[in-house]
């Protein structure tokens, strides 16, 4: 059956300003609908485009998850509806990888140190074994996907070395060298800054915690833009307040948003963003294209791209 209308649920509006988005949708054959909470009528003419998971979209003919990260989404209930869900990887690689860029940039130039001091209006001179350069430096991106490349070209044009590691073993441009998550620690051992840009999954959860951290070089930086539980934020604390790592770039956590409590808060060489990685005033226009793609694809019934079940 064909598509007849495209249904928003609000929970988009987290991210993007709803109207913004459905603005951007132009190039839709079909009428598209704002959906709430309180109107969950769909059937198989219905396409689905939502931030936030319900347990009535399978009813959909198609439901498509405006985030890379389909973790909240329950693919298996998916796959006995047999109602095609899709996410929204391809569109991170520049948004998210200039965010890890500036991590290593402000760790390395000491630039999160020197506008703490600002806030004081305080010329401030870094003890001179602190500042260095990201050039020369090695960096071992975990996760070569949409995110882990664009982190890699970057980080190969700022003259650093830049290693990884994913599943399958192809090569990929920008990384000399690529290892199994079972050599993980073989992986982290030598690297300056170690990313996570890897899915959350049953294998990755919890794939950074205090033998990762020891294995880690004692100067070196964790920078997590993948899920909160990929890395254990408890073992972390620990590892920051006895000094077996540096510090940590975090845009994202066990818990969001980061509770006032949290002890990472405090900590000089942590910095936090507020899970923004992938923000950019033009975001609704990357999802508006990705989702018109797939739209397309499935009216003429062809394979959907980014299909996860
Ligand atoms: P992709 O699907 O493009 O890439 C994921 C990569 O992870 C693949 O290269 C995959 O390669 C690799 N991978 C999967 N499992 C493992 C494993 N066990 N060990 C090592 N590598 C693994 O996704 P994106 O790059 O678009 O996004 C990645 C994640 O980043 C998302 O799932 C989401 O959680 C998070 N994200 C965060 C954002 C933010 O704002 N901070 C924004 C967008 C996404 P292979 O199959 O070879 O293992």
């Amino acid at each position: 059956e064909p598509l007849e209308r495209l249904c928003v649920h609000e929970s988009i509006d987290e991210k993007v300003p709803i109207d913004s988005f459905i603005d951007a949708l132009n190039d839709l054959p079909v009428p598209v609908e704002v959906i709430g909470d309180d109107d969950p009528e769909l059937d198989e003419t219905d396409a689905v485009a939502s931030y936030r998971p319900r347990e009535w979209f399978p009813d959909a003919g198609w439901v498509h998850c405006l985030r890379a990260g389909y973790d909240e989404f329950d693919t298996d209930a998916y796959e006995s509806t047999g109602t095609p869900l899709t996410n929204s990887t391809g569109i991170h690689g520049t948004t998210v990888g200039e965010l890890v860029a500036s991590y290593m940039l402000m760790f390395a130039r000491r630039m999160h140190v020197y506008r703490d001091q600002q806030n004081q209006r305080q010329w401030y001179d870094p003890p001179y074994e602190q500042p260095f350069t990201v050039a020369g430096e090695t960096v071992c991106v975990v996760g070569l996907g949409t995110i882990g490349r664009g982190v890699a070209e970057y980080a190969d044009g700022m003259g650093m070395d830049v290693i990884g590691v994913r599943r399958s073993d192809e090569d990929v441009r920008h990384v000399s060298t690529i290892y199994s998550p079972a050599d993980l620690d073989e992986a982290i051992d030598e690297a300056r800054f170690v990313v996570a840009a890897v899915p959350k999954t049953p294998e990755t959860e919890g794939m950074f915690s205090t033998a990762e951290f020891e294995q880690m070089r004692d100067d070196a930086y964790l920078i997590n833009v993948a899920r909160g539980p990929v890395v254990d934020q408890h073992a972390l604390v620990d590892a920051l307040e006895d000094d077996v790592i540096a510090g940590a770039g975090l845009d994202v956590f066990e818990t969001e948003p980061l509770p006032e409590s949290s002890p990472l808060w405090d900590f000089e060489e942590v910095i936090i963003s507020p899970h923004e990685g992938s923000t950019t005033n033009r975001y609704h226009h990357d999802l508006a294209e990705l989702v018109e793609e797939i739209f397309d694809q499935y009216q003429s019934g062809n394979p959907l791209r980014n299909r996860v079940a």
